[in-house]
C-alpha cells in the first residue's frame, strides 16, 4: 500500500497507524532492510531523486518560504546532497563491526561491536528546513537498516506534499513510508510502539514525544531550540565579525533557524561600534526597504507573524528598537530589527525569538556573559567573536550548549563529523554523518569465546583455595 492509497482511505487514524506499523514490522522482519545492497539502492534513489526534482524540492521551499534560491539551494539541497553521497561513501566502514581488544578475565576470547538497525523508526520533522530536517535523518535511517515512517511537517504544506508525491516513486514503499498530517496523525503514530522516534521540533512537544515513547520504553532524539547566544569581544575583526552575525540571522531563514542567534552580549563601551556596524551592513545587504528584499523568507505563517509581533509591541520592548521594526502583515514580513538593552525579564529574552528579530544586551565585562548563558536553559549553539585565545580557552571550557563556534555562526552543522545535537532543553542525543548512522543503529556487544582455556577456580564447589587463585 503506497502512500497515496494511504490517503484515498480517509483520515489518519489509531487504526490506520496500526495497520501501517504491522507492514512495517513484516518489511523489517523480513531481513531485507538489513542487507548492504538495500541500504545502497535506497540511498543512491534518494540521490536521484535530489537530482532529478530539484526545481520541484526548490519551488515547494519558495511555496512554503518564500525561501530565497541562493539559501534553498545551499541549506537545504546541497548539504542533504552531501549528507547522501557521504553516507555511500563510508556505509561500508560504518556498517563493519568495530574490533575491541578483550579483558583478562575472559581470555582467550576476541571482542567485538556489532552495529544492528533497530527495527521500525519514525522521523517527526519541523517546518523551518523542511527538506534537510526530514531527508537528513531517513538518510541515517535507512543507512542504519531501518524501516521508516517520516511526518513531515504540516506548517511547510507544499514540501510535506512533495514528500508524499515522491518519495515511494523512488523509495522501496513497502519499508520506506511518509504520513502527511498535523497533531492528530502524529498523535496517532505516536501510540504506536516504534524502535526509535527522531523528533525535530519545539521542546513543549518534545516533551509530548517523550512522555509517547516512554509507554513503549522506546529511545528518542530530540532535536529542540532554545536561545542561542553570540558573545562579541571588543577584540575582533569587527566587519567580518558582523557580516557573518547577519548572514547567520537574517541569511538562514529570516532567523528561523533553530541555531540562528537569538541574542548579542557584548561590552557596554564596545556596543556602540557593533550597533553602527550592524545597521550600515544590514542596510548595505538588505537595501533602505528591507520588507522588499528577495533575500530574505518570509514568515511561515499568520500564527508566527502574530508571535513575533506579540514579543515586539511588548510594553518593555517597544521603546528599545534601534533599527528596523517594519512589518506588512499581509506578505507575512518583518523587517531584520535590532534592540538594545532590553530588560531581562522582558518576554523576548525569555523565550527563543526564531525569528528577524536581534536583542543586544551589554556586560561591563566580557566575561559577564558567562554567568549569564549559564543562568539559563542550556542553548543549542553558543558563539563567540575574538582573537582573544585565553577568552576563546574560557568560553569553551566555561559554557553550557549543544554546539559552539568560534568568530563566525550557525557553519558547524555543516561539518558532518560533529555530531549535531542539543544538551539539557535544547535536546537529547545527536546526529549528522556517522552520527545519524549510530543514532539508529544498536551497538550489540559480542564476545566470541572457543571451547579452551578452561579456568577451573570458575566452577562449583567453590573453596577457599579457588577464591585465592
Ligand atoms: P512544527 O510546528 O513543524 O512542529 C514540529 C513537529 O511536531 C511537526 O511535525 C508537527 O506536526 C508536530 N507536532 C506539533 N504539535 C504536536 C502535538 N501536539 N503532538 C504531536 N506532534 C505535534 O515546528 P516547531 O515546533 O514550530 O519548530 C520550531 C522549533 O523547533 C524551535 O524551537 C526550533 O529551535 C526547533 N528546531 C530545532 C532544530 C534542531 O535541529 N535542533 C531544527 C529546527 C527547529
Amino acid at each position: 500500500m503506497g502512500v497515496e492509497m494511504e490517503e484515498n482511505r480517509g483520515a489518519f487514524d489509531g487504526h490506520r497507524a496500526a495497520e501501517l506499523m504491522v507492514e512495517l514490522r513484516e518489511a523489517f522482519g523480513s531481513g531485507r532492510t538489513r542487507s548492504y545492497e538495500w541500504r545502497v539502492a535506497q540511498l543512491k534513489a534518494l540521490f536521484r531523486m535530489i537530482d532529478e526534482k530539484e526545481a520541484e524540492i526548490m519551488a515547494a521551499l519558495y511555496s512554503d518560504l518564500a525561501k530565497p534560491e541562493l539559501e534553498a539551494f545551499l541549506h537545504e539541497v546541497s548539504l542533504t546532497r552531501s549528507a547522501c553521497q557521504l553516507a555511500l561513501k563510508e556505509l561500508k566502514r560504518w556498517m563493519k563491526p568495530e574490533k575491541v581488544s578483550s579483558s583478562i578475565t575472559t581470555f582467550p576470547s576476541s571482542s567485538e561491536i556489532v552495529s544492528e538497525p533497530l527495527g521500525v523508526v519514525l522521523i517527526i520533522s519541523a517546518w523551518n528546513y523542511p527538506f534537510i530536517l526530514s531527508l537528513d535523518p531517513v538518510i541515517g535511517a535507512i543507512a542504519a537498516g531501518n524501516a521508516v515512517v517520516l511526518k513531515p511537517s504540516e506548517v511547510a504544506p507544499a514540501t510535506a506534499s512533495f514528500f508524499a508525491r515522491t518519495l515511494p516513486a523512488y523509495l522501496d514503499s513497502s519499508a520506506i513510508r511518509v504520513v502527511e498530517g498535523a497533531v492528530s496523525e502524529t498523535t496517532a503514530l505516536l501510540e504506536q510502539k516504534w524502535d526509535k522516534i527522531l523528533y525535530t521540533g519545539n521542546s513543549k512537544v518534545g516533551r509530548i514525544v517523550m512522555a509517547a515513547a516512554a509507554k513503549h520504553l522506546t529511545p528518542v532524539v530530540l532535536e529542540l531550540g532554545g536561545k542561542s547566544p553570540v558573545v562579541v569581544d571588543s577584540n575582533v575583526n569587527l566587519e567580518v565579525a558582523v557580516k557573518r552575525i547577519i548572514v547567520g540571522k537574517w541569511g538562514c531563514n529570516n532567523g528561523q533557524a533553530c541555531i540562528s542567534p537569538d541574542y548579542i552580549i557584548t561590552t557596554k563601551s564596545f556596543a556602540p561600534k557593533l550597533v553602527e556596524a550592524l545597521k550600515s551592513t544590514l542596510e548595505k545587504f538588505y537595501g533602505e526597504d528591507p520588507l522588499e528584499s528577495k533575500d530574505l523568507s518570509r514568515i511561515v505563517n499568520s500564527n508566527h507573524f502574530a508571535r513575533l509581533t506579540r514579543l515586539l509591541d511588548e510594553d518593555k520592548v517597544y521603546g528599545k528598537i534601534i533599527y528596523g521594526g517594519q512589518r506588512d502583515e499581509k506578505k507575512l514580513k518583518i523587517a531584520p530589527t535590532l534592540l538594545f538593552d532590553v530588560p531581562h525579564d522582558s518576554l523576548i529574552m525569555k523565550e527563543e525569538i526564531f525569528g528577524p528579530i536581534l536583542p543586544i544586551i551589554t556586560v561591563d565585562k566580557v566575561e559577564e556573559s558567562f554567568d549569564i548563558i549559564n543562568s539559563r536553559t542550556k542553548p543549542l549553539a553558543a558563539y563567540l567573536f575574538t582573537k582573544d585565545k585565553i577568552l576563546e580557552e574560557k568560553f569553551v571550557n566555561n559554557v553550557s550548549s549543544g554546539g559552539m563556534l568560534i568568530n563566525d555562526v550557525a557553519l558547524h552543522l555543516a561539518n558532518p563529523n560533529l555530531p549535531f545535537g542539543g544538551v539539557g532543553e535544547s535536546g537529547i542525543g545527536a546526529y549528522h554523518g556517522k552520527f545519524s548512522f549510530d543514532a539508529f543503529s544498536h551497538k550489540k556487544a559480542v564476545l566470541h569465546r572457543s571451547f579452551g582455556g578452561e579456568a577451573p577456580a570458575r566452577y562449583p564447589p567453590y573453596t577457599l583455595k579457588k577464591q585465592r587463585i
